[in-house]
C-alpha cells in the first residue's frame, strides 16, 4: 500500500468568502480500486482533506492523462437525490446521465464532492426543504437559514485532477458560476457541454429558480423529463 505514505498533495489557494486569508488545501490520496456500475467498471480513488477529515472519490474510466480534454462532471454530493430517488432536484439523474456518457466515450471523470446541500449539509438541506414547502425557493430557503444561496467550493479539484494527471476537461455543467469558480481555482475548462435531464412537475420550479437566480444555462424545454430516464442503479 505505497499509496498511504504519499506525502499529501498540496495547493495553496486563496478562500473566495474571506479575500484576505490564504487557505492550503491539503488533500490526501489514500487508495483505488475498480467499481462496477450498470455502465462501465471505472476506477475509483479515495481522497481526504487533512484539515477537515472530508472523504471525497474520483470515478475514471480509461486513460485520463492523454492530452486530449477529458469529459468530466464536477458533482456535489446530494444523498437525497444521488441514493435516495428524490425527484425534488435534478442531481441524480445528471449523476446517472454523466456516468452513461462518460461510459459511452470509454474515458472520463466523474468527481464526487462532499458537499451537500450546496455546502449547508445534510440536515440543513433537510430544514431548507421544509421552509421551500412553505413555499420559499431554494434561494430563499437557504438565505432564510442564513446561509449564501450557493456554498459550494472547488478548490479541493485541483490537487485531485494534478493527483489523476488530468490535464484539462470538457465539464459537464449548465452552471456557469462552476465554471468560472474551476477556472480561478486554476482548471483547465475546455469546453461546457451542458446536461439537461430529469425534469418532472416536483422539480420544475427549482429548476426555474436555477435559470433565474442562478444563471444556469439552460432552458426547460431541453429537459428530458423524468419519465424518460430509465432508472437503473446499482441495489
Ligand atoms: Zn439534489
Amino acid at each position: 500500500m505505497p499509496a498511504l505514505f504519499e506525502p499529501p498533495v498540496r495547493c495553496a489557494l486563496v478562500d473566495g468568502s474571506s479575500p484576505s486569508r490564504e487557505v492550503i488545501v491539503s488533500i490526501r490520496f489514500i487508495a483505488a480500486s475498480q467499481l462496477p456500475t450498470p455502465w462501465a467498471t471505472f476506477m475509483l480513488h479515495g481522497f481526504q482533506e487533512e484539515t477537515t477529515g472530508k472523504e471525497h472519490v474520483v470515478l475514471t474510466l480509461g486513460d485520463v492523462t492523454t492530452e486530449e480534454p477529458v469529459l468530466a462532471r464536477v458533482h456535489s454530493e446530494c444523498l437525497t437525490g444521488d441514493a435516495l430517488f428524490s425527484m425534488r432536484c435534478d442531481c441524480g439523474y445528471q449523476l446517472q446521465e454523466a456516468l452513461k456518457r462518460i461510459a459511452d466515450e470509454g474515458r472520463g471523470a466523474l468527481l464526487y464532492l462532499r458537499q451537500e446541500g450546496r455546502g449547508i449539509g445534510l440536515l440543513n438541506k433537510i430544514r431548507a426543504y421544509a421552509l421551500q414547502d412553505e413555499g420559499a425557493d431554494t434561494v430563499e430557503a437557504n438565505e432564510q437559514l442564513g446561509f449564501n444561496a450557493d456554498q459550494r467550493r472547488y478548490d479541493i479539484c485541483v490537487p485531485m485532477l494534478e493527483h489523476l494527471g488530468i490535464g484539462s476537461l470538457k465539464l459537464m455543467t449548465n452552471n456557469p458560476r462552476k465554471v468560472e469558480a474551476l477556472v480561478q481555482d486554476g482548471v483547465n475548462i475546455r469546453e461546457r457541454l451542458a446536461i439537461t435531464t430529469g425534469r418532472n412537475p416536483f422539480n420544475e420550479h427549482y429548476l426555474t429558480t436555477k435559470v433565474g437566480k442562478l444563471g444556469h444555462m439552460m432552458q426547460l424545454d431541453d429537459f428530458t423529463p423524468a419519465s424518460d430516464v430509465d432508472i437503473e442503479r446499482d441495489a
